[in-house]
């Protein structure tokens, strides 16, 4: 017999089992990674801009409703908000540059002022409605206004939001959604409070029912899209977007980013001695080992066959003999055979001269890890020229040619 939660987990929120760190993932922003941070940025974003297109097309066109229904007084106060909506809105539409330091803060941003325009409107509109409505028509539009807040919280249904962020910006919503009934002129009546409060939180259930699961698919296909199957490492096409955009962080910030070019030594032997799913689990153990070695903001990126790309942003070149020490102390992993796998580096950091672009640093890097085969393999070779052997009783440091 499964558990509720598994069974709400598999069947409800995703097709498949949810581990707890999935789930908390949908709860809260705070484990996401920066790619996906990045992804679920420019989905808002892109929503963002739809929603406040369309509203800035629509609304203005409210304007007759207005004319038709109320006093021209009341009409000529309503038009005054919608124009001042229509240009946050036009605003909120127009195309602009995602922010390279923190798109999600600016993409969240973007959201709240979507959010807050519609039900600042009936904020700002309630009491003068009240007082204008005589009318069953009069009192029929009013009423539709009043309900802004809650298709509002309705909307939030459509971006990929955790419960945590859903409920953060439904509060604002509801206060103005509340206080509106109060400037109003509403009567304190448990019956019209109390409804409108349950029919918002209904509205809130909802969005947050269909933000979580649409978080959830948009980590899974992040996931699936940027890493390598095999290795876990992002794949060749995501790496090189990552590392032009550490490159360009790096580079604004007046840091240096090293990277290392790696390439498995003698890995061909391994598929043929002993096959190639012996090939497949080495290929994925030196991944994890490499891996394991480390920091959690560097990148590992899985080049092409047996060869990676390890990308340190912030790392000036000194740092970088105790890493590869302490990589080839702690093991690249065991062949079939029992020996230690080993690897030949080649090292380039965008300290150096002549490098403009991240290409030229993958270029060099490559070249160096080339020259430590020809030296005779598991050695890095510098941006010097200086080629250091690896292996653990052999300190040796000769200048390559
Ligand atoms: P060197 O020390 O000069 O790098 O020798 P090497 O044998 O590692 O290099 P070579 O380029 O001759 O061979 C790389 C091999 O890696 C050939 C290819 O079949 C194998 N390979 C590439 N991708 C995979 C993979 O995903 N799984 C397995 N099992 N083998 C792979
Ligand atoms: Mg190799
Ligand atoms: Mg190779």
């Amino acid at each position: 017999m499964k558990s509720l939660r598994a069974r709400i987990s598999e069947n409800i929120l995703a097709p498949s089992q949810l581990s707890s760190k999935q789930l908390l993932d949908m709860l809260t922003p705070a484990g996401r990674s920066s790619e996906l941070r990045r992804h679920a940025a420019s989905v808002i974003v892109a929503r963002v801009q739809l929603i406040a297109g369309l509203f800035a097309i629509l609304v203005p066109f409210f304007a007759i409703i207005d004319l038709v229904v109320f006093d021209l007084a009341t009409a000529g106060k309503l038009i005054g908000l919608r124009l001042a909506s229509t240009a946050i809105f036009a605003a909120l539409a127009w195309p602009r540059e995602a922010s390279l330091t923190r798109p999600y803060a600016q993409a969240l941003a973007a959201l709240l002022v979507l959010l807050l325009v519609p039900s600042l409107f009936h904020l700002l509109s309630a009491d003068m409605l009240a007082q204008a409505s005589q009318t069953s028509a009069q009192k029929l539009v009013a009423q539709l206004y009043a309900y802004l807040p809650t298709i509002v919280l309705g909307g939030l249904a459509i971006f990929p939001l955790t419960a945590l962020e859903a409920l953060l910006f439904a509060l604002p919503v509801i206060g103005m959604g509340l206080a509106g009934l109060i400037l109003g002129g509403t009567a304190p009546d448990l019956a019209q409070y109390g409804g409108t409060l349950w029919f918002m939180l209904m509205m809130l259930g909802v969005a947050m029912f269909s933000g979580m699961s649409q978080c959830h698919y948009m980590a899974t296909l992040v996931v699936r899209a940027m890493h390598d199957p095999l290795t876990g490492a992002y794949t060749r096409r995501s790496g090189e977007d990552a590392l032009k955009l550490l490159f360009r962080l790096n580079h604004m910030a007046g840091k240096p980013l090293t990277l290392a070019f790696v390439d498995l030594d003698r890995f061909k032997e391994i598929n043929d001695l002993f096959g190639h799913e012996a090939g497949d689990q080495c290929l994925c153990l030196f991944a994890d080992n490499l891996r394991a070695g480390l920091r959690r903001s560097d990148l590992l990126i899985r080049w092409g066959g047996e060869e990676f790309v390890a990308v340190l942003p912030d790392t000036p070149l000194d740092k970088v003999p105790l890493l590869l020490l302490r990589l080839r102390q702690q093991g690249l992993g065991q062949r079939p055979d029992g020996r230690q796998m080993t690897a030949s580096f080649g090292i380039a950091c965008s300290d150096e001269n002549g490098i403009a672009a991240c290409e030229t640093l993958v270029w060099r890097a490559d070249r160096r890890m080339y020259e430590a085969k020809r030296q005779g393999r598991d050695a890095v070779v510098w941006p010097d020229g200086s080629c250091q052997s690896l292996k653990p009783t052999d300190a040796t440091t000769s200048t390559a040619g």
